[in-house]
């Protein structure tokens, strides 16, 4: 049967109707969300204040907004204003500097900026069932938002099947009505790396970018962060415009509790977000970690190297570059010809990740999340430095500025277009070069590195 996405507070309101006609007090009433889900009071009762008592259209609104706040008090405090409404407050609403009516608009604030961001976020990710194709989004809100962009989904995919879930509860459209499933901790881990494609059929069918909206685009995500998303490639013209400074918004798109950004400054110079970022606490990595290590270089270089992580020696002494790949890079430098003082030399992670091995720590590679989270200092490194090119070192590196669909193979060789401006180029990770266990194959990864920097150097 489909539901009716408001149905909690429809519930609510029916129940608050009776209580008002029977003249119970806010503090005669205790709201509880089970007796109201279950419907306990509501069968006999259903419609019996309907016609003797008017509530106006405006709390009518608010009301509905505010029931989908996390905040539980939110039953009581809206009979609270239900009750002086009813009782000579008609104009209560109007009173902006009422506590109460301060508190639900705030709660009201919160919960559109939710649900705002829901649909701005929100990505389907298609998986296929016995009954077909099935997209299928996992989406973290601060609040019960699903009531409120039901109707958004539903007329936008109405020819779909689609699920959103959120840790509370999942909301379930089958081509004809909508229902309600249960909530899922965790994004589902198995779909993880196929929605990629339906991604960019979803921007290339609803942004059209002939008649694309840049201003409103650029208030739902901020256009830096465009650029290590997969539908770049379908936007690619728009990123030129100049970046906007929403830093805080990336984390919703990665579906992160922390970024980095949650660490910066106020202002945004290189030194105040070295200072800062010594005190990040983003990603676990932090814990295991001696220390920050923050690119270090000219606030003006024009070229800008960025690695994956800081290693064992970097660690220690707090600069990037200085161990065993650090010095094979410095071999490189001098036979293209580049000077360290022209360089800005940074990691895309900043903290070491490693694990231990008696004494030994062995590097590991950083995941998705850690990476996500740290991207907010590599791109507000790139956002002050403003580097005419950038070469990034490896996987992790490339991933972190071209996105997840970056591949060595396929985007090595090739200038790609980065944040502010910048000409990027891929090329392979010193240490990778190391480890590597045939001497022919090093010399030929190690004589593709020096012609990646030679050319870096001459654009
Ligand atoms: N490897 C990196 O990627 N960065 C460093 O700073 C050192 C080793
Ligand atoms: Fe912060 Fe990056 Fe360190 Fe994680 S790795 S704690 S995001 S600086």
């Amino acid at each position: 049967m489909s539901i009716e996405p408001f149905q909690t507070f429809n519930d609510w309101r029916r129940d608050a109707r009776l209580f008002l006609q029977e003249g119970r007090a806010p503090d005669q009433v205790y709201w509880n969300v089970d007796t109201l889900q279950s419907g306990l009071f509501g069968t006999e009762r259903a419609g019996t204040g309907e016609a003797t008592i008017l509530i106006p259209k405006e709390f009518i609104a608010l009301a509905r907004t505010v029931s989908c706040h996390s905040d539980e008090t939110k039953w009581s405090m809206l009979y609270a204003a239900l009750w002086r409404i009813k009782n000579g407050e008609k104009h209560l609403l109007a009173l902006s500097n009422d506590p109460l009516v301060r508190k639900l608009r705030l709660m009201e604030k919160a919960v559109r900026r939710d649900a705002h961001k829901a649909k701005a976020f929100i990505r389907f990710r298609l998986t296929r069932d016995e009954e077909g194709e099935h997209y299928i989004a996992w989406h973290k809100p601060d609040h019960d938002v699903l009531p409120l962009i039901a109707g958004f989904f539903g007329r936008r995919f109405a020819v779909m099947r689609w699920t959103i879930l959120t840790p509370l509860r999942a909301l379930h459209w089958d081509g004809e009505e909508l229902s309600w499933g249960p909530g899922m901790l965790e994004a589902p881990a198995d779909i993880e790396d196929r929605f990629e494609d339906l991604w960019r059929t979803y921007y290339r069918s609803i942004f059209n970018p002939a008649r694309i909206k840049l201003k409103m685009m650029r208030r739902e995500m901020p256009v830096r962060y465009w650029q290590t998303m997969p539908e770049t490639r379908i936007i690619q013209d728009m990123l030129k415009e100049a970046p906007d400074r929403v830093a805080q918004m990336l984390k919703y798109s990665e579906g992160l509790k922390q970024s980095a950004a949650d660490f910066f400054p106020e202002m945004r110079t290189l030194d105040s977000l070295r200072e800062a970022a010594k005190s990040c606490e983003a990603c676990p990595l932090y814990k295991g970690a001696t220390c920050t290590v923050f690119g270090t270089g000219p606030a003006e270089a024009p070229i800008m190297f960025v690695g994956e992580q800081p290693g064992d020696e970097e660690d220690k002494a707090g600069l990037p570059f200085i161990g065993p790949a650090g010095q094979m890079l410095d071999q490189a430098l001098k036979i293209t010809g580049v000077f360290r003082k022209d360089l800005y030399m940074t990691n895309a992670v900043k903290h070491f990740k490693y694990k231990l091995r008696g004494v030994e720590r062995e590097h590991r590679t950083p995941d998705k999340r850690e990476t996500a989270a740290c991207r907010p200092w590599l791109m507000a490194e790139i956002e002050a430095v403003k580097p005419q090119t950038i070469l990034t070192l490896g996987v992790t590196a490339g991933r972190a500025l071209l996105g997840p669909g970056f591949t060595m193979k396929t985007d090595r060789g090739r200038w790609h277009d980065g944040p502010e401006g910048a000409k990027v180029r891929c090329s392979y990770h010193p240490a990778a070069i190391l480890r590597s266990p045939d001497a022919a194959v090093r010399e030929e990864l190690f004589a593709a590195l020096c012609e990646d920097i030679a050319l870096v150097k001459a654009a």
